[in-house]
């Protein structure tokens, strides 16, 4: 029982029911917040109103975001990289929430474009991080017939006797190279801006792209743009996300260097696990974000706005709605801070969580701002106001990083196998 001198209002924090933070952390919340409010809302207005070709063209302020986030230091790869894993589990959500509720689009664009340094990085290899340390990059997994499919690593969600498809892009070995031909989907993000991609390939090591069990083989490489061969296509137009720029790669006969070669075979299908449990958790701390910006403009809009002849919030069904968003905030944060945990724990990493983290968030997400642009009536559904935008943002994560039935249904296959594996079935 807590002993209770006086009854008073909650401290809250810039993120509600929020414990004490290190100071440390409460400087990083500081920055990435300001970094926010003054960097990415003014610039991702702009980028949401442009066509997708101005949204990269050379004068697009694109580009003066990219900059500004490198200046400002906020997600520099060897910071990152020299914190705990406690550290991490900490500090990674709350920086990623802060600039998501700047914006998602954004925020995913920083962290996607640096996929492939990262991962250069994370080899130690001198040549490696030479060739793609400070290049802007992209995360090339689907295919126009391969989308759900790749998230299917292991083919548990294919229908019995069949096989997935045979996809559009491939590669073979050729002595010391690869030998990459087909087209990327059109939903490759960062790639109109990209100068190189971390891809996830279906390979011929000799023995045919596809498995007894129906899944593919695979082969993780990093892909320059400067070498022959590499086109791109249009930059996408599509709802939501408008700052995050998508577009296809097409790849005629391009000869890659084994060096590049990040993972093959089996070890390719891990770092494709990797990845998937990296982005997934990472996309449950930013929808987090953009709920809570749908929540805070709510609460604002619904003590202003005055009918039956009082501001909204008076109207106790109102404040019974902005509970339940509260509430689904509140749930969406916890979940993805224990899944960050988890992952950064001795027990993890592991896909199941972050899927559990990512499909619940973003459905959340998606329910609020629903909720807040209801609350907004009329003047929701104007570009005059910011909740039309962040419901369109949260509707493109439902399916973006892996749509969200199939996330559950591989989620709970691989629960079903921890059950059966358990009680001896
Ligand atoms: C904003 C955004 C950003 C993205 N960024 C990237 C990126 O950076 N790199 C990249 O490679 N891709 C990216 N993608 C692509 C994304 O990963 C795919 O869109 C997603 O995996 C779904 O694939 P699909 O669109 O082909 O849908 P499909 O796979 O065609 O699915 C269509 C429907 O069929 C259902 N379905 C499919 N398979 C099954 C099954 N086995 N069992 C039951 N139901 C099934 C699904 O539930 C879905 O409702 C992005 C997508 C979005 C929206």
């Amino acid at each position: 029982m807590f002993v209770v001198e006086k009854i008073d209002l909650p401290n809250l924090g810039v993120r509600g029911l929020e414990a004490d933070l290190s100071e440390q952390e409460s400087a990083i919340q500081d920055s990435a917040h300001r970094f926010a409010q003054e960097v990415m809302r003014p610039i991702a207005e702009k980028l949401d109103r442009m066509a997708p070709e101005e949204a990269v063209a050379e004068n697009s302020p694109i580009w003066d975001y990219l900059a500004q986030i490198r200046e400002s230091g906020l997600l520099d790869l060897e910071m990152l990289g020299s914190m705990s894993n406690a550290e991490k589990s900490r500090i990674i959500p709350i920086l990623f929430e802060e600039l998501a509720w700047g914006d998602a689009g954004l925020t995913l664009l920083a962290m996607v474009t640096s996929f492939p340094a990262f991962t250069a990085y994370a080899s130690g290899d001198a040549e490696l991080i030479e060739r793609f340390g400070d290049k802007l990059g992209c995360w090339l997994g689907t295919q126009p017939d391969r989308g759900s499919d790749i998230c299917d690593f292991d083919a548990t969600e294919i229908h019995p006797g069949t096989r997935q498809n045979r996809g559009n892009l491939h590669a073979r070995i050729d002595g010391d190279e690869v030998v990459i031909n087909g087209q990327s989907s059109a939903w490759v993000s960062g790639a109109p801006i990209a100068e190189c991609s971390l891809a996830y390939l279906s390979c011929d090591y000799g023995d045919g792209l596809i498995r007894e069990d129906g899944s593919h083989n695979i082969i993780a490489i990093l892909i320059p743009f400067d070498l022959e061969g590499v086109t791109k296509g249009k930059p996408l137009d599509k709802l939501g996300q408008r700052s995050l720029p998508q577009g296809e790669l097409f790849f005629d006969e391009v000869r890659v260097p084994m060096k590049y070669v990040v993972a093959q075979e089996e070890a390719a299908k891990a770092s494709f696990f990797g990845a998937l449990t990296f982005a997934n958790m990472e996309m449950a701390v930013t929808f987090t974000g953009v709920a809570r910006a749908a929540y805070e403009h709510a609460l604002a809009y619904t003590h202003e706005r005055k009918q039956g002849g009082v501001p909204i919030i008076e109207h106790q069904s109102v404040r019974l709605r902005l509970f339940g968003m509260w509430q689904k905030l509140e749930a969406c944060r916890a979940l993805a801070h224990r899944v960050f945990n988890y992952n950064y724990s001795g027990n993890g990493p592991h896909v199941v969580s972050s899927m559990t983290s990512k499909t619940f968030v973003t459905q959340n997400a998606f329910e609020i701002t629903s909720e807040a642009l209801q609350l907004f009536g009329g003047n929701g559904l104007t570009k005059e106001y910011p909740i039309e935008k962040l419901l369109r943002d949260a509707r493109a994560s439902l399916i973006e990083d892996g749509e969200n039935n199939v996330l559950g249904l591989k989620a709970m296959s691989m629960l079903s196998a921890v059950y059966k594996r358990d009680n001896g079935l």
